[in-house]
């Protein structure tokens, strides 16, 4: 499996503005935000996008979800939205899963 910068932060090996690190999880803040809250959280076990997790990630999928409500809280947002690209073409540039947490200004719908 390819190595990606996600995977370097959550060794260590690359810095990032963290608001959460755990056993099983970092969470940081986006170098390009596009909101005024753009959080990521990631898993540490490098899975390379949300469609090749398996049933034994269930536990695993379900921290990174209460991560991201718990950061979104920490960073004073009551209302956010979280977001997962799986692929190429819903937009996803770095291969290892992460939620985006998005925050801080009126959301629109559909998304882009
Ligand atoms: P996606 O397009 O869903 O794969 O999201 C990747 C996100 O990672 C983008 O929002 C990037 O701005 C962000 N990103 C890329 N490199 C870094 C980095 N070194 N630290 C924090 N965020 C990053």
């Amino acid at each position: 499996m390819s190595d990606t910068i996600f995977g370097k932060i959550a060794r260590g090996e690359l810095p990032a503005r963290k608001v959460h690190e755990d056993d099983l999880c970092v969470a940081f803040h986006d170098v390009a935000p596009q909101a005024p809250t753009h959080l990521l959280v990631i898993p540490r076990q490098p899975i390379p996008r949300l469609s090749q997790a398996q049933d034994g990630d269930e536990p695993l999928l379900g921290h990174l979800l209460r991560v991201a409500a718990r950061v979104a809280k920490q960073a004073g947002l009551a209302d956010y939205r979280l977001v997962v690209n799986d692929g190429a073409g819903a937009g996803q540039t770095v291969f290892h899963l992460h939620v985006h947490v998005l925050g801080g200004r009126p959301m629109g719908w559909p998304p882009g």
